[in-house]
């Protein structure tokens, strides 16, 4: 028996990173997965290997929504989950950052969220209820240099998350947000430096003392997905190895 037995779920940003994570874990737990991105190749690679259904999905898109949602009932019949977990990530100083950049990112991370919430919600509705597991970031929950378009994103997603699960619940369908530290995935690590290597930088940050792997935030991301966390929602869990716990002095 997996967790997700019986389920159809909908993972955007699923090409690479923690979203591949999220896919290949619920589809081990059972879960018919629908892989959503713009990486194309490489997200039609891990679908096909998962038996999973690849589309094309640019998340800043509401036509691409509605023919994703179409593309997947078509293939499996209903939707029953969704992790909205494609983001994109730049850094810049506030007062130097573009505004076609600052756009760019509320276009990706906070509207894409939004479409996905209502695109898909409806849809969960009829099947009698369901999930939605919003991406936000420790970022979301405290400030950090550089990152001020992004921070600014994510703070917006937990304030998507906690009205969706007021709205929502009603309707079966519970929402909350993981809310990532430093994990290792191309968006922190784009050289794709050994991650123990990476550690040593984190030891100094973080009290577990190394960076976080994208398996660990797909557990997470399944716990909010499946029934062990059934009375729960409107909430961010952090999953930073202890970083927004507090600075060390000594
Ligand atoms: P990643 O860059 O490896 O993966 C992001 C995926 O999203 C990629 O496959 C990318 O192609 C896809 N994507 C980007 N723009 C898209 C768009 N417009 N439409 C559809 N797909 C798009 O990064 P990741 O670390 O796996 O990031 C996943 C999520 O986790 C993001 O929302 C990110 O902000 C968040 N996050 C990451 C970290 C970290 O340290 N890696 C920390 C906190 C939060």
């Amino acid at each position: 028996m997996g967790k997700l037995d019986g389920r159809v779920v909908i993972v955007t940003g699923a090409a690479r990173g923690q979203g591949e994570q999220e896919a290949r874990l619920f589809s081990a737990e059972g879960a018919r997965v629908v892989l959503a991105d713009v990486l194309d190749d490489r997200g039609e690679a891990v679908a096909k290997e998962l038996g999973g259904l690849y589309v094309h999905l640019d998340v800043g898109d509401e036509a691409g929504w509605a023919a994703a949602v179409g593309a997947a009932k078509d293939a499996f019949g209903r939707i029953d989950g969704l992790v909205n977990n494609a983001g994109i990530l730049r850094f810049n100083e506030l007062v130097s950052t573009p505004l076609e950049e600052f756009q760019q990112i509320v276009q990706v991370n906070q509207v894409g969220a939004f479409l996905g919430i209502k695109t898909v919600a409806p849809e969960i509705e009829a099947a009698g209820g369901g999930t939605i597991v919003n991406t936000a970031s420790y970022t979301a929950l405290t400030g950090m240099s550089y990152v001020g378009a992004y921070a600014a994103t994510k703070h917006a997603v937990l304030g998507l998350t906690r009205v969706a699960a007021i709205e929502l619940a009603a309707k079966g369908i519970r929402v909350n947000a993981v809310c990532p530290g430093a994990v290792d995935t191309p968006m922190s690590n784009p050289d794709g430096a050994d991650p123990d290597a990476l550690d040593g930088l984190y030891r100094q940050l973080v009290p577990l003392g190394r960076v976080g792997r994208p398996e660990e935030v797909a557990r997470l991301a399944l716990f909010l997905t499946s029934d062990d966390s059934s009375y729960i929602t409107g909430q961010p869990f952090v999953i930073d190895g202890g970083w927004l716990a507090g600075v060390s002095v000594l």
